[in-house]
């Protein structure tokens, strides 16, 4: 196979590759960029709590790939399946070896639907059994939820950690307001297992949504239960006590499953990979540890933030100014801060926006108190964030939050 170079190099077009092949056309003026990304088409995955929950139609969370990455970029619609960072090289399932002078890894992450034990992905979406984590299967979580007529309903968690750890919760709360809205909430039992020791990472957060949520509407939480096995037919879940090591078997009328989660193969098994698999990063630069040439965002990188595409938004700015300032031999001068945010619907018409930074470090962008449940930020990711997304994240425009000159990223949920 025929050997190419190209100048930037980036593998995927998600929503930080996409982004990114925007502004280096756009704001570095780079004039050979190669985006690697096998899809056709390019979602809005955190419009899919939605979907579940029969708001939106998932129809209208994507896009055509070949729309949403900029013309000025070279598309090569292929999958990476290895790295040669030595050699400067990327692999894909073609046998092309594509070569680079600085490359981008954004290649989000891995669903392990089969590391839960009688589970593949083709058995997710009947049965019973829906997940919000997968266009194909989304639109069966509204048909569980509208159909359900009284029983149990399981909401897992997998170990962290997993893109938008707060969606597995999410779709819970939409269900047990569903529930109670149709008059069935009382011959249903509404129960989150989830793997964490607690219901969110960020205390005011987990305080509010305790508060607000879990306490008032009898919501029924097992913390460090992971689901281990399932049994579709007899509509069975096994779940293991992370600190016991038990097991308990239950018993289900729908379960709504995230899947266990991890870096692709060809990083893990790549010299980028750090010891849990993920891109090797410095958290604050995003430059590779050891290939001061390779840069990471998204979900893939190594970076111990909430996998957010809200930490897309403000590790993309920061990635561009290192990269430019990489090129031409100057210091990096611009630092991530571990921003994510989480739009938390409770219900219906209600969201606690929670936004921090590395450590868990609350870092809210409205001027009032964001732990409250509020329809105004229902409004927010139900109209607003898609626009943001479209708009600014994916074609690498920070607007509407400013970035900052020379130092720290622009913010803001997605
Ligand atoms: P992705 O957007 O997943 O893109 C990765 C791309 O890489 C894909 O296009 C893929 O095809 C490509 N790729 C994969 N493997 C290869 C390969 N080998 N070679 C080349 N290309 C490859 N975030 C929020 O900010 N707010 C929310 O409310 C929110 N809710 C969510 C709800 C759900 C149900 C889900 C599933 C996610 C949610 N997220 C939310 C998370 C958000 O969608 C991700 O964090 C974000 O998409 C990460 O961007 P990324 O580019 O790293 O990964």
């Amino acid at each position: 196979m025929t050997q190419i170079r190209h100048s930037v190099v980036i593998i995927g077009g998600g929503a930080a590759g996409a982004g990114m092949a925007h502004r280096l056309v756009g704001q570095l003026k780079c004039q050979d960029v190669a985006v690697i990304e096998p899809s056709e088409v390019h979602y809005y995955q955190p419009m899919w709590t939605l979907v579940g929950a029969g708001v939106v139609k998932r129809e209208t969370t994507w896009r055509k790939t070949a729309d949403v990455l900029p013309r000025q970029a070279r598309w090569i619609q292929e999958r990476v399946v290895a790295v040669d960072p030595d050699r400067q090289v990327v692999e894909t399932q073609t046998g092309r070896k594509i070569g680079y002078d600085w490359l981008i890894v954004a290649a989000g992450l891995k669903l392990d639907w089969d590391k839960i034990d009688g589970l593949r992905q083709e058995l997710v979406g009947q049965d019973g059994v829906c997940s919000n984590y997968s266009y194909a299967t989304v639109a069966y979580t509204w048909e569980l939820i509208r159909n359900f007529q009284g029983g149990v309903a399981l909401f897992t968690m997998p170990p962290m950690p997993i893109k938008c750890p707060g969606a597995p919760q999410k779709i819970a709360y939409l269900a047990e307001d569903y529930f109670r809205r149709k008059g069935i909430r009382d011959r249903s039992t509404v129960h989150y297992l989830t793997s964490t020791p607690a219901i969110f990472g960020v205390e005011k957060y987990a305080k509010a949504l305790m508060e607000q949520v879990i306490r008032p509407r009898d919501i029924k939480v097992s913390y460090r239960h992971n689901l281990v096995a399932i049994r579709p037919k007899a509509r069975e879940a096994v779940f293991e006590n992370l600190d016991s090591g038990e097991t308990t078997v239950l018993r289900y009328d729908m379960i709504h499953i995230t899947p266990p989660q991890s870096p692709p193969d060809f990083i893990k098994n790549s010299p980028l990979a750090n010891a849990a698999g993920w891109v090797d990063v410095d958290p604050n630069t995003l430059q590779h540890v050891r290939y001061p040439n390779v840069f990471a965002l998204g979900d893939c990188a190594g970076t111990p933030n909430s996998k957010t595409a809200a930490a897309v938004r403000s590790q993309a700015p920061v990635v561009v100014r290192n990269l430019a300032a990489a090129m031409q031999k100057r210091t990096l001068s611009c630092a991530y801060d571990g921003y994510g945010s989480c739009p938390l619907v409770t219900r219906y018409g209600r969201v606690i926006l929670a936004e921090f930074l590395y450590g868990g470090k609350v870092r809210e962008t409205f001027p009032f108190d964001q732990g409250k449940e509020r329809y105004s930020m229902w409004l927010l990711k139900r109209y607003v964030l898609p626009i943001v997304y479209w708009q600014g994240l994916v074609k690498g425009r920070q607007w509407p939050w400013p970035i900052p000159r020379d130092f720290g990223s622009g913010h803001g949920p997605v």
